[in-house]
């Protein structure tokens, strides 16, 4: 349990404000079992009282077990930019249920809302849940999200939409930006306090070590970098990497406007309100790092019991350079895996950066090229790779498939076995914008068919399931892209 601070001025008793009329859009029965829900043959809750507390309109018998219902207090760092008290200024955390929190997205007014309505709206809500999920099934750390549920109440935004709350789980919903909110208030007691749960519940092989809260340090630094670099190996942009937006448990968290990437453009700006790209895909783990060095600025007091000032920022400086070395092995190794290769070669990288050069001068589809490279054999003549064609400049592709085949030889696995193996690590099936824009169109008309249809699909991503074989292309063409922005 994350949160036993002390003290109505971290953890503040907030009540969901109810909605009106609530209603199923969204539930994933796998996200229940974490929590040991009992389904109906509908593939829903059995019991009905569970759509009233994922609407925020009662409480859960956990609620009362400790200070909850309850809001959090965080400041951050948004792009790039001191920003101050943040907090949850529309989450509200219900309870512990099976060392999971759960917590309501969009389920009114907090003391931390600001000028904020506290409230959610339909299509962001769904792709959170659609994402979160989606995440989850491929391999990746994230919150998950049990439930959407809607209702007729008008929020505004740019137009009038209509409310929804999306109910998540996670082990911890802990942000880079707590810490710096204690850190900025000098509080240290309260960030002592903070980072001995943290260790307590999420990190304990930290417990016993000379330097807790340094291993601490450098076990969050490293959780975050290997997600970085899944995200990246799936071509996902987070869209938001502020550090009131990044884990302290090293999970995906606040899905907003990200993007699974269709064309592979090395600098792909997925968040609409991101001019000038900070969160591009090719500077996720730059900017990680930097959330890195904020959590270290804040972590400082935290040495400095035992240390000289001095020793400290060393202590933390070195600390923040293994970094750098986490997220490449990260990376290398799940590159590697993507092109089939079950050993580290010298090269391998060189390998690697040149495809994805090619790829991002042709703007070919990510998880379509990847999940097709599979079917490539050792013994295959290089004008007859189908993918060949997806690449603008013919004689740089040959090339480079040239030297994987090279590469790959150089390797005995089979042909078959290499396949199987790529096919566990190269997805057919992600959650593409324009797909999720499909499922938020129908569900706005009340149809909430599509959206368990993708659910479906994207819970096993890596499977073949021929009859969804349309979800698995990249969109048409004709296609206006689906513009997402931090409006949600
Ligand atoms: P985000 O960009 O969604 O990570 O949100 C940044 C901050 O703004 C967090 O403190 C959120 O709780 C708060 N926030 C975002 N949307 C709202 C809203 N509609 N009402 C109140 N607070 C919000
Ligand atoms: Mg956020």
């Amino acid at each position: 349990m994350a949160f036993t601070l002390s003290g109505d001025d971290v953890c503040q008793i907030t009540h969901p404000s109810p909605i009106p009329n609530p209603y199923w859009v969204a539930f994933s029965s796998s996200a229940a079992k974490l929590i040991g829900l009992e389904l109906g043959p509908n593939g829903l809750p059995a019991d009905p009282a569970w759509l009233e507390i994922c609407a925020g309109n009662s409480l859960i018998s956990a609620s009362y077990q400790f200070r909850s219902p309850l809001s959090t207090v965080y400041s951050g760092h948004q792009f790039g930019v001191w920003a101050g008290q943040l907090g949850d200024g529309r989450a509200i955390l219900l309870g512990e249920v099976n060392s999971q929190e759960l917590q309501l997205k969009g389920a009114g007014k907090t003391r931390y809302s600001r000028m904020g309505d506290g409230r959610a709206v339909l299509r962001s809500s769904i792709r959170e849940f659609l994402c979160s999920e989606a995440m989850y099934s491929l391999g990746i750390p994230t919150t998950r999200a049990l439930s959407v549920v809607g209702s007729e109440l008008p929020v505004r935004r740019e137009i009038i939409e209509t409310a929804a709350v999306c109910a998540r789980l996670a082990p911890s919903f802990l942000r880079i930006g707590h810490f710096e909110h204690f850190a900025s208030l000098q509080d240290t007691s309260r960030l002592k306090e903070l980072a001995d749960l943290l260790i307590r519940d999420h990190y304990p092989e930290c417990q016993n070590t000379a330097e807790p809260y340094l291993e601490l340090f450098k076990q969050i630094c490293n959780r975050n970098a290997k997600l970085v670099a899944q995200w990246q190996a799936v071509g996902f942009c987070h869209g938001v990497l502020n550090s009131d937006n990044i884990s302290a448990i090293g999970i995906t968290m606040d899905f907003g406007p990200f993007g699974f990437m269709d064309q592979f453009q090395i600098d792909h700006i997925c968040n609409h309100s991101d001019q000038d790209g900070r969160y591009a895909y090719h500077r996720q783990p730059q900017i990680m790092h930097w959330n890195m060095a904020c959590l270290a600025s804040a972590f400082l007091p935290l040495l400095e019991f035992i240390h000289a000032p001095n020793d400290a920022q060393s202590l933390l400086r070195e600390a923040l350079e293994e970094f750098a070395v986490c997220y490449a092995e990260a990376w290398q190794s799940l590159f590697r895996q993507k092109l089939g290769f079950t050993t580290a070669q010298d090269g391998d990288t060189h390998l690697i950066e040149r495809l994805l050069q090619a790829m991002h001068d042709s703007s070919v589809d990510f998880t379509y090229f990847f999940r097709m490279l599979s079917q490539v054999r050792k013994e295959q003549e290089l004008q007859t790779i189908v993918l060949r064609d997806h690449f603008l400049n013919r004689e740089l592709i040959d090339q480079w498939f040239a030297d994987y085949i090279y590469r790959l030889k150089s390797e005995n696995s089979s042909d078959e076995a290499r396949q199987k193996a790529m096919n566990l690590v190269n997805p057919k099936f992600v959650l593409r914008n324009h797909l999720a824009q499909v499922a938020i169109d129908k569900a706005k008309q009340h149809d909430y068919s599509e959206i368990q249809t993708l659910l479906k699909i994207l819970t096993n991503p890596y499977d073949e399931q021929a009859e969804y074989d349309a979800y698995a292309m990249p969109p048409p063409p004709n296609l206006e892209r689906v513009e997402v922005s931090c409006s949600s």
